[in-house]
């Protein structure tokens, strides 16, 4: 089926370094993560769209804090995972699930991916090659395990990762830069990281978005897609963080590093 309008996603900007991805096509408007409703609100006023849809990622504030706002000026469908504690949901999903945004006629398919929270889900539109994946996977890194633990973590980016490498990567955070610095910590040898880094300053020196990203970049790049990688699992255990060549501590001892590395 091909799209009747072309469809484009906006960054909006939020708190520190949030993104609230707007999918439009320059008349109807679906949010994903509105943390915040006010810069929502500004760019659907500026733009003249009118908002159709909410998809939400995980319970976070960062990412739901702008719901009952969005929903007090006129009450659209809201997509998010089955969890009662995320007030508005009315379309609750799990894996597999799939429907259509509506009046932006996109097709997203539904990806359980557990780790950062229990909750977690990520968004795949396999017609425009687009997920969303909120604090799961970031460009250069991934969430912190606030809830879940290593392997179903590892497992979350395993699914990710399967999709195809082209699929652009549109994650909540403007992390890059740091995640990258850790990923030359990890992996100093890595010369399409060391390309990437210098390649990602320059658009942060001119104030560009990192994000999206590709899946075959954080393939190539990401330390926690490429925790089993020999070189990683020496330097691993060089600096005495691992003691076995088993996939999930390497993971695990991966994210720890991450967690009191500055
Ligand atoms: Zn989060």
């Amino acid at each position: 089926m091909s799209l009747s309008k072309p469809l484009s996603v906006l960054a909006i900007p939020a708190f520190a370094d949030n993104y609230l991805w707007l999918i439009h096509d320059d008349v109807h408007a679906a949010i994903v993560d509105p943390g915040d409703a006010g810069p929502v609100l500004d760019v659907l006023r500026e733009r003249k769209l009118t908002l159709t849809a909410i998809l939400l990622t995980h319970h976070h504030a960062d990412h739901v804090g702008g719901v009952p706002s969005l929903l007090a000026h006129g009450k659209v469908p809201v997509y998010g995972p089955h969890n009662p504690a995320i007030a508005g949901i009315t379309h609750p999903l799990a894996e597999g699930d799939s429907f259509t945004v509506p009046e932006l006629g996109l097709a997203m398919s539904v990806l359980e991916v557990p780790g950062h929270t229990l909750d977690h889900i990520a968004y795949v539109a396999a017609e425009t090659g687009w997920l969303f994946c909120g604090d799961t996977m970031f460009a250069g890194g991934c969430g912190r395990l606030f809830e879940g633990s290593p392997a179903q973590m590892a497992a979350s980016l395993a699914k990710l990762t399967a999709l195809p490498d082209q699929t652009a990567v549109y994650c909540a955070h403007e992390y890059t830069l740091s995640n990258l610095k850790f990923a030359r910590e990890v992996e100093p040898g890595n010369e399409v990281l060391l390309a990437r880094i210098t390649a990602e300053q320059k658009k942060r020196e001119q104030n560009q978005a990192t994000v999206p990203t590709f899946i075959s970049l954080e393939k190539s790049t990401n330390p926690f897609l490429r925790y089993t990688e020999p070189a990683i699992l020496d330097r691993l255990t060089s600096i005495g963080r691992l003691s076995t060549r088993e996939a999930i501590p390497a993971f695990a001892a991966l994210r720890e590093w991450k967690n009191a590395y500055r």
